[in-house]
């Protein structure tokens, strides 16, 4: 269980990997950017892994994301913690805002609430709920449950807008990412924050499933509180469940919420976002081919502009002067010969 308690002035990020598949190249651009961002602020960084889904999350992927994370050079000063073992902060958490009136009983069907474990993705959150069990009186409540229905909670989003700042996004000239351009309802306003109407931050949303597992949106909340995270920084797919995490943090009483930094998605040569299918793109299934870690970390800082051009670098190196704010907000996009090009290099 996480104890540590630090003088709050200190800058501390994480690593949030969750285990349901081997890591691939579009988590190390992320935790890339993770790292860069903490060491070059002097700070802490904290491995938590996110296995809240009982279904989906293996102990022996959590082994692989460490192997190679550490072959990466991507190391950690804290952890790793499991959100598995600690289901009573989550649940305490819940108690709290039940308590204090901010969520109430939702009936709807396993099927409105499908997305609910595994972290949204921008401009996949779908239509926002549509508020149908928010009001029900105690008795409709009553009537449901002796009909036996199960129910998920949900929060009572509030009914204003909800800003942010973004050390990679704001007081830069670039357009909005593709995902939130496309968001009625998502802005960004003179000082360069985003900006999100309760429509475009999904409404009510959902803590803790019928089943009793509890949504990604608490236990990362709870957890950043708890570990006292001063900066978020991770994959622009993250960027429409922001808010829901500010509103979260605010509810929670947490006085010091973190800073987000959303960094670009690395795209395959037909522009589409990496996910598990693509085998080849694993870390381990490069190292297999040959491909040494400086050569994936120096493609990538080619790629952010960091370096002039694609050659091997040790990560530790990037760190002098590197800030999110200076970053290409450009997508990687990997051709068909990446493994290959990567394999080539240093050579
Ligand atoms: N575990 C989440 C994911 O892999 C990331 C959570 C976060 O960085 O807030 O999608």
């Amino acid at each position: 269980m996480y104890t540590h308690k630090p003088a709050p002035q200190f800058v501390r990020g994480r690593l949030a990997p969750s285990p349901t598949g081997f890591l691939h190249l579009g988590n190390v651009w992320s935790f890339m950017h993770a790292w860069l961002s903490v060491r070059s602020k002097h700070g802490t960084l904290i491995l938590r892994m996110e296995d809240i889904d009982p279904q989906r999350s293996k102990s022996a992927f959590a082994d692989a994301a460490m192997e190679d994370l550490a072959w990466l050079g991507i190391n950690w000063d804290e952890g790793p913690f499991f959100q598995s073992g600690r289901m009573a902060l989550y649940t305490e958490a819940i108690r709290k805002l039940s308590n204090s009136g901010l969520v109430y009983r939702c009936y709807c069907t396993r099927k409105e609430l499908r997305a609910l474990a595994g972290a949204p993705h921008a401009g996949e959150c779908g239509s926002p709920y549509p508020g149908t069990c928010r009001n029900l009186t105690a008795e409709q409540r009553k009537n449901m449950e002796t009909m036996g229905r199960h129910w998920a909670l949900r929060v009572r989003y509030p009914e204003q807008d909800k800003g942010f700042y973004d050390m990679a996004l704001s007081g830069r000239g670039e357009p909005l990412p593709e995902g939130l351009a496309r968001l009625p309802g998502c802005r960004r306003d003179a000082q360069g924050r985003l900006i999100f109407s309760p429509e475009a931050a999904g409404g009510d949303f959902a803590i803790c499933r019928s089943d009793g597992v509890v949504a990604y949106t608490l236990a990362v909340v709870v957890d950043d509180m708890d570990m006292e995270i001063s900066e978020v920084v991770r994959g622009d797919d993250l960027l429409a469940a922001t808010p829901r995490q500010v509103v979260l943090h605010e509810f929670l009483g947490n006085k010091a919420i973190p800073e987000f930094g959303h960094v670009p998605l690395v795209l395959d040569a037909k522009g589409e976002r990496l996910a598990k299918r693509h085998n080849g793109l694993q870390v381990r299934a490069l190292r297999n081919a040959g491909v040494r870690a400086e050569a994936v970390i120096g493609y990538f800082a080619w790629q952010a502009g960091l370096i002039d051009g694609p050659r091997p670098v040790r990560i530790a190196e990037l760190v002098p002067g590197y800030s999110l704010r200076r970053i290409s907000r450009r997508s990687p996009v990997l051709p068909d010969a990446i493994q290959d090009m990567l394999a080539a290099m240093g050579n």
